[in-house]
């Protein structure tokens, strides 16, 4: 059901009181349906056919970054914007882009998003903004709209970081921040970056030429489906995004002394495990020591030597701490780390922590947040304002262009599964948001 159907309802039973109170964060929609652009059915069913790549026995998809169901997807992509009439290229970092031509000679309008997926996982994250993306440009071809800005659709190359990198590969590289060693990687079993690069059709030796230039992107676009339960639970189909939060990540090490678990008193003892596990709460308890959307996860654990009869020696985890704000990751991040050395000492353990990866977070540019906001509107679809806890493309791509996000919602809050879902309609609304969207910026940029 749509939005400003499922408004209507509200409004002919009278509960006006119902609709107030649903917050101003909220728009309200027009009461007659507005045209629609994008064609449900046709997005829906090219859903459909990518999730054939990679499809696993429990209803998603292992679509990992440099696999062969990654390629394969890939190829199927190539062949959507063919088809669409967009002129198809790969960058030496594998990101496809397929473009269409403005009436103006200006910067591009960039928009779209990855096919890559975690180990098992659905057939959403990723996909929805790379297949929109394109269903759009099927939409303007339709309208037989022309821009004045040349349009690239781009899907990003290997953004769950499944092989050989931490996460945003093919972004990283457009935005010029990838670590200088990054070609040279090979995995446990000696494959190589470079060689799936060059089946991809990139070329891991002039990795440095997919940067893109500041001055040649206009803005960039991109849909994707919230992860999270907010949109969900409040029933909002259009989730504006204010900003993806940056990520402070570290692997610390409790190292102790593993001894007999029956001879040793405990008043002797350098257990490892009881420090970590201090260290676990401690990390939770900085997160929540201030006020705000801040959050620290312990993710996994790795115990030496791992004996039911011996006092563990060595405790290996992660640590890590995401905000919108780069400020209070750092000092929070900083607080666990003085909690750590209080603990060790009290422990008689030693902990210590690698020098961060960091993510550094980015805000949407208001002024797109406005265009998606009143798009939402037109397209009487109400809307909801709120940051991103995932990492995106778009994080990177703020660092050459102006950047905006649109989310829809995530039955249930769940991603990075086989459950993941959201409805034909929900899709089709943020493509619709982003066809209106892209438009707006088109006119006014
Ligand atoms: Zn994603």
């Amino acid at each position: 059901m749509r939005a400003r159907e499922r408004h209507g309802t509200v409004m002919a039973a009278g509960c006006l009181v119902l609709l107030g109170a649903m917050g101003s964060a909220q728009d309200k929609p027009e009461a007659k349906g507005p045209a629609r652009h994008i064609q449900q059915e046709r997005f829906w069913a090219n859903l459909q056919k990518l999730s054939e790549f990679g499809k696993n026995p429990e209803g998603g998809v292992s679509r990992v970054g440099f696999t062969e169901a990654d390629l394969a997807g890939r190829m199927y992509v190539m062949g959507l914007m063919r088809e669409a009439g967009l002129t198809v290229r790969v960058d030496p970092a594998g990101n496809i882009f397929g473009r269409r031509a403005g009436m103006e000679n200006l910067p591009v309008l960039l928009f779209g998003s990855h096919t890559d997926s975690v180990p098992h996982g659905g057939n959403f994250d990723g996909d929805v903004g790379t297949l929109g993306a394109i269903e759009v440009i099927h939409a303007l071809n339709e309208a037989k709209v022309k821009t004045r800005h040349p349009l690239e659709v781009v899907s990003w190359t290997n953004e769950e970081g499944g092989r050989f990198y931490s996460g945003l590969f093919g972004s990283s590289a457009a935005a010029g921040i990838l670590p200088a060693d990054v070609a040279e990687r090979k995995d446990d079993a000696g494959q190589k970056l470079s060689d799936w690069l060059m089946r991809m059709g990139g070329d891991a030796s002039r990795i440095a030429a997919a940067r893109i230039a500041p001055a040649s992107v206009a803005g960039y676009l991109e849909l994707h489906i919230e992860q999270g339960g907010r949109l969900d639970e409040a029933n909002v189909p259009i989730g504006v995004v204010q900003g993806i939060v940056g990520i402070n990540f570290r692997t610390c090490t409790a190292t102790g002394f593993a001894n007999h678990a029956g001879t040793t008193p405990m008043d002797r003892r350098q257990d490892a495990l009881a420090a970590a596990s201090r260290a676990v709460l401690a990390v939770r308890e900085e997160v929540r020591g201030e006020p705000g959307r801040q959050v620290g996860t312990v993710g996994w654990m790795r115990i030496e030597p791992g004996a039911s009869n011996v006092i563990p020696g060595r405790v290996v985890f992660p640590v890590e701490v995401r905000d919108l704000d780069a400020g209070k990751i750092e000092h929070v991040a900083a607080r666990i780390l003085q909690r750590f050395e209080v603990i060790g000492r009290e422990e008689n353990v030693q902990i210590d922590c690698t020098q961060p990866d960091l993510h550094p977070p980015a805000l949407t540019t208001p002024a797109f947040q406005d265009a998606i906001r009143a798009s939402a509107r037109e397209a009487g679809l109400t809307t909801m304002d709120l940051p991103s806890g995932a990492l995106h493309d778009a994080q990177n791509a703020a660092r050459f262009a102006p950047m905006g996000m649109i989310f829809v919602p995530s039955r249930g809050g769940i991603s990075h599964a086989p459950m993941e879902y959201s409805s034909p309609e929900q899709v089709a609304n943020g493509a619709e948001v982003l066809y209106r969207t892209l438009l707006r910026v088109d006119e006014t940029k």
